[in-house]
Parts: structure tokens; C-alpha cells; sequence
């Protein structure tokens, strides 16, 4: 066991690494950033801040002569600097369980191999592939194999001649997916640790908006019978990879009942923020308690709750730039606020996110409701 007091390591300076760093701070541990941003919402609140670039040989030296462990924020760290600091010091999750999640080619291929189900699918690793795509996969979505993350990085495709077009347009290998017709889209996050035990948190259900996540409802609202499936999956997904760490499995719910997994993210995960105000031990808490090789904390849900994401979009009134008017959050006594600290609210940037515990499920949405309501954050249908 890592005991408290040590230094803890991250790699990203997002507001994954933030709540990271909050969590591992609220344990005793001091924790070291490596990112190469100025003022970064996890560099600003970890005790060192190391600015240099991933791959920088001498930042990745002084973070693995510094810290006892260290883990990752952000999936599109490369593979190799998460392997320099595995040879110099405990990493978790593994360089090569990073690597599979951060192409998605690798990670379809594997989870196909593991007879997982996923969407029909091609790899399309030539503007031949590209010319002669499958007809059962149209319409399909054509998807960059790497740095693709809410929505980007993916072009719709309805015919053949769509294909190559929006191959050249990527200038990567892609997949080639089909189309499917979700009734909803789930995610479960999964704790796993060195010697195999493995932990769920309930079923979030997610809904998007231009691409982003909106929402999450916890519980999802599915059979019992269906959650139990999708926490198996999810599981059985940790399993297949020999994860260490916490790690979000994304799934597709279709008519049927059917599940298809969608994508992996080798991190805590946005649909999982909720868990720091409704579960005993929440997605960045399990985070270190993974990394230090402490035991797993329980993962049960105290209250229903919705997440509710704050984006950029809500700083502006038309073109001019003013701060939301938080109380209209904050009166609320059920709804939690969390703010990432970020200079610059962009259209489309992750700014914050509200937690709105209800007694009831019902009564966690209406005030999810009530506050995007009041924030002016549209959605896409009704919750
Ligand atoms: P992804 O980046 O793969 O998570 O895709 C972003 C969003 O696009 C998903 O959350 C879905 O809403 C939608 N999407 C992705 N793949 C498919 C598919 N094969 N069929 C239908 N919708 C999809």
C-alpha cells in the first residue's frame, strides 16, 4: 500500500485530473501534475505542477523520481510516455490498456475477439477500403480511429459514394460503422485492482446534445434484469483487458434489449461525476484507491441523481460574456455545484457540472429540469 503522505502522479490537466486531485488531496496524498498548459483546472490545484509536454523526457523524469504511483486523466496521453514512467514507477492503468481504448480500431478488434457485441463494422486503412464499403454498413458513421472524444472525429455516411469523401476528409485510418437504431445510451464504470477485484457503480444513462454529453440519470431507467446485463459487460469488458484502474464501458441499448458496446475510456468518465454527491465512494476516490492499492470503497448510490453539464455556451447572452447567475443553482438545496476553474468559457467547453439529488428518481429529474430551465441549457427532447 502507497500509504498517505506519498506523491501521487497524473498525466492531463483536465477536470478529470482536478476531481483526481481533489480526492487523493482529501486522502493525505500530494499529488504531481504533468501537463503542459499554464493554468490548467487539475495544475492549479495539485501541489506541483509539472509543465512540459507528454512525451518530454526530462517532465516525465522529475514526475517518476517524485511520485510512489501515478495514472492518467486523459486517454490520448501517448502510450509511450505512460510506458517510460511504467518502467520507473507504478502505473495504472497499464500502457497497453490505454493503447486499445485510444484507437478505435484496436478497441473494436478487441472487443470483437472477446465476442463482445459491437456495431457492425470495417476498418477502412485505405482509400481502397474507402471505395468499396460494405453495403449492409450504410448508413453508417465514418469515425477517426484516434483522438476522436464527444462527437469529433465522426462524419455520417448514407451512401457509398459518401464513404471516400469523408475518409479523405479525416486523413487517418477510420472504422466504418454502421448506423444502429439506439433506444438509449448507458455507461458503466468499472473499478478493478491488482490482485482482481472488480467493482460497479449503477448504470448512468446518457443523453447528448450536439455530440456532448447532456445528461446522466442514475440510476439508468432499464429493467433490473437489463442493468444487471450491462454491469456483467462492463465486468467482463475489465476483465478482458486485465484493467487496473477505473474505466468507463459505453453501450448502446437497442430495441431488443440488445447491448452493444459502443467505446471504452481507460479514466473516470463524465457520466460518472455524479458519483463524488450520491455514492459512497465516488469514480476519482476509487481512482486512488486503485493507484495506492488501497481496498476498493463501496460503490452504492445513496440518492437518485441526474448530472446536468455545464457547458461554455451559458456564459453568453447572445455575443456578450457574463458570469451564469449561480444562485439560481445554488437555491436549491438538492442541487450540488461544481465549477472546473476555467479561464475561458468556450461554445461546447466543459465548464462545470450540477449533481440534482431527489428523493426519487422523478424528483431528481424535475430539478434537473428546473435548473437547465433556469440556466437557458436546451435539450435535445424530454428527459
Ligand atoms: P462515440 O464518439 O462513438 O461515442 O459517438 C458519439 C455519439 O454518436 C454516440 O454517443 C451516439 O449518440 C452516436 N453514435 C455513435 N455511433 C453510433 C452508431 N453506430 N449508431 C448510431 N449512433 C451512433
Amino acid at each position: 500500500m502507497i500509504a498517505p503522505g506519498s506523491w501521487l502522479g497524473l498525466l492531463g490537466g483536465g477536470q478529470l485530473g482536478r476531481m483526481f486531485c481533489m480526492a487523493a488531496q482529501s486522502m493525505g496524498y500530494k499529488v504531481a501534475v504533468l501537463d503542459p498548459g499554464a493554468a490548467s483546472p487539475a495544475g492549479t490545484v495539485a501541489d506541483r505542477h509539472i509543465r512540459a509536454e507528454y512525451l518530454d523526457e526530462q517532465g516525465l523524469a522529475t514526475l517518476a523520481v517524485l511520485v510512489s504511483a501515478a495514472t492518467t486523466e486523459f486517454e490520448n496521453v501517448p502510450a509511450a510516455s505512460l510506458e517510460y514512467l511504467g518502467n520507473r514507477a507504478r502505473v495504472t492503468p497499464s500502457a497497453a490498456s490505454v493503447a486499445i481504448a485510444q484507437d478505435r480500431i484496436r478497441e473494436k478488434q478487441f472487443l470483437a475477439a472477446g465476442g463482445f457485441n459491437v456495431a457492425p463494422f470495417a476498418i477502412l486503412a485505405s482509400e481502397a477500403d474507402a471505395r468499396a464499403p460494405a453495403p449492409a454498413l450504410l448508413p453508417g458513421i465514418v469515425k477517426s480511429a484516434r483522438l476522436g472524444y464527444d462527437g469529433k472525429g465522426q462524419i455520417r455516411v448514407k451512401t457509398a459514394a459518401d464513404v471516400p469523401r469523408a475518409f479523405a476528409q479525416m486523413g487517418q485510418a477510420c472504422v466504418l460503422e454502421q448506423f444502429v437504431a439506439l433506444v438509449r445510451e448507458v455507461s458503466v464504470l468499472v473499478a478493478r485492482n491488482d490482485s482482481g477485484q472488480a467493482i460497479t457503480w449503477p448504470v448512468a444513462e446518457n443523453r447528448h446534445r450536439h455530440g456532448i454529453l447532456d445528461v446522466s440519470i442514475v440510476p439508468a431507467r432499464i429493467a433490473p434484469r437489463l442493468a444487471e446485463h450491462c454491469r456483467s459487460i462492463a465486468l467482463a469488458v475489465a476483465e478482458a483487458l486485465d484493467y487496473r484502474g477505473v474505466l468507463c464501458v459505453e453501450m448502446f441499448v437497442l430495441d431488443d434489449d440488445r447491448l452493444l458496446v459502443n467505446e471504452l475510456a481507460p479514466r473516470p468518465h463524465n457520466s460518472g461525476h455524479y458519483s463524488i454527491d450520491a455514492c459512497v465512494t465516488s469514480q476519482f476516490e476509487q481512482q486512488v484507491r486503485v493507484l495506492a492499492q488501497l481496498p476498493l470503497g463501496s460503490t452504492d448510490q445513496h440518492e437518485p441523481a441526474v448530472m446536468v453539464n455545464l457547458l461554455g455556451d451559458i456564459w453568453y447572452d447572445g455575443v456578450t460574456r457574463r458570469e451564469p447567475d449561480w444562485s439560481l443553482v445554488l437555491e436549491h438545496p438538492r442541487a450540488k455545484l461544481h465549477l472546473y476553474g476555467k479561464a475561458e468559457p468556450r461554445h461546447g467547453r466543459k465548464m462545470g457540472h450540477v449533481t440534482c439529488l431527489g428523493p426519487t428518481p422523478g424528483e431528481a429529474i424535475d430539478l434537473a429540469r428546473a435548473i437547465k430551465k433556469r440556466l437557458g441549457i436546451p435539450s435535445e427532447g424530454e428527459l
